[in-house]
């Protein structure tokens, strides 16, 4: 028998520690529909996830969590780095916790200038929060911070001018698009004016091409891809979700992302050892539903692993665009893709495109609550739990204050 030592392969988790939120956003109904916090995930569950060469941390809002701190503390035990992703609005909260874990990466989503990030997000001086938080971790000497926005109709003139403010800040600038799924809580999101929001990407494509730093060429890949996706092509590299990467809900249930329309359940942590879950049959049928999954997502989650497996693929565009345009002014137009070309010249109208995208206006959103989690909400809206939650834990402080004065 070879050495005790676990040889076993690491990989990139998300950890979703709750479904609460105290935002209001346009693109996701989430905060409508929140786990019960006695339901969440628990520190014993943690423990039980395997090695991992990367974890995010996600919700919800995860920073509604009180214990925060304690599940960064075990996931740092397994992982070789943690980002947590954030609305912001808890600034207090983050700067405590990066005060403990330096080296922790933070991403706080902006939606937009203000006026915009505030319409969208629905959280009352929102974009202030955000960029004050940002501000203020930067003049911590965080060296992992960014934003990370949700390309949108409303918010896509927004998104030039966001990159340069992130780069004036030296800050990382992480793109998404418009998704549906359970976890958004969200059937019916779409791009309406594709060549617009197209447009809006290619500049900033341009943008990041024109920079020197490698990591921005392969984000202008990373784009690129999204215009492909909102025109709702095949995605650019194959998706392995559940094969090297994994998501785990609230509730302990170990899903391969979060870009299906109904939760897949691989297995459940709380009830089983990683092992059994991860090499069960449920799992490998969870596998084979992902072999053949037409949902075409391009989200960093499971691009950013396909983008390290399939490595020459993005390594040729960038250096198509990047090294043989050299002396060309403009390196990047969306007219490449030829699907754009046909749209443009009327080979394929709106309604097919929207065909093609994962936008049901008949559907009712699943949600993936627990049936625990579904009864709470027969009395109370999602909104008014999280706000009764959020009082009482505002009350906690104070009643512990008090009795430390
Ligand atoms: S996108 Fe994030 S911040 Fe906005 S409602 Fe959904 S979970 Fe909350
Ligand atoms: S394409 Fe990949 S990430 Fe999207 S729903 Fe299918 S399996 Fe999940």
């Amino acid at each position: 028998m070879k050495g005790a030592i676990s040889m076993q392969k690491k990989l990139n988790g998300t950890v979703i520690v709750t479904y609460r939120c105290n935002a209001r956003c346009s693109m996701c109904n989430r905060y409508k529909k929140p786990s019960k916090p006695e339901e969440e995930i628990t520190l014993e569950t943690i423990r039980k996830l395997p090695p991992m060469y990367f974890t995010n941390i996600t919700g919800g809002e995860p920073f509604i969590r009180t214990d925060l701190k304690d599940i960064v503390r075990e996931l740092y035990k397994k992982s070789d780095r943690i980002v947590i992703s954030t609305n912001g609005f808890f600034t207090d909260r983050i700067i405590d916790l990066c005060k403990e874990f330096p080296k922790i990466g933070i991403r706080i989503s902006i939606e937009g200038l203000e006026e915009t990030n505030n319409k969208i997000r629905g959280l009352q001086d929102g974009f202030n929060k955000g960029y004050d938080t940002l501000k203020k971790l930067v003049d911590m000497g965080m060296e992992d911070v960014g934003f990370g926005m949700t390309v949108q109709d409303a918010n896509a003139k927004d998104l030039v001018p966001l990159y340069h403010l992130s780069d004036q800040m030296n800050m990382e600038f992480a793109t998404a698009s418009l998704h549906n799924s359970f976890y958004f809580v969200e059937a019916k999101n779409i791009i309406h004016d594709r060549l617009m929001v197209g447009q809006n990407f290619e500049d900033l494509i341009n943008e990041l091409l024109k920079s020197n730093s490698p990591k921005k060429w392969f984000r202008a890949y990373f784009n690129h891809g999204l215009i492909n996706y909102i025109f709702g092509q095949k995605r650019l590299l194959p998706c392995d979700m559940a094969f090297d990467t994994f998501f785990i809900d609230p509730y302990g249930d170990v899903m391969p992302c979060n870009g299906t329309k109904d939760k897949e359940v691989m297995g459940n942590l709380n009830s089983q050892t990683w092992d059994e879950l991860w090499n069960s049959q449920q799992a490998e049928h969870v596998r084979k539903k992902v072999r053949s999954c037409d949902r075409q997502c391009w989200m960093i989650g499971s691009v950013s692993p396909a983008m390290h497996k399939y490595i020459w693929k993005p390594a040729l565009w960038v250096i198509h665009h990047k090294f043989l345009r050299f002396f060309k002014s403009k390196k990047y137009s969306m007219y490449e893709l030829p699907i754009v070309r046909d749209y443009r010249d009327g080979k394929v109208t709106t309604e097919e495109l929207d065909a093609c995208s994962t936008c049901d206006k008949d559907c009712i959103a699943n949600d993936g609550l627990s049936a625990s989690s579904k009864e709470a909400l027969t009395t109370i809206s999602g909104e008014e739990f999280v706000e009764k939650d959020l009082a009482s834990q505002e009350a906690l402080l104070h009643s512990s204050d008090s009795n430390h004065s």
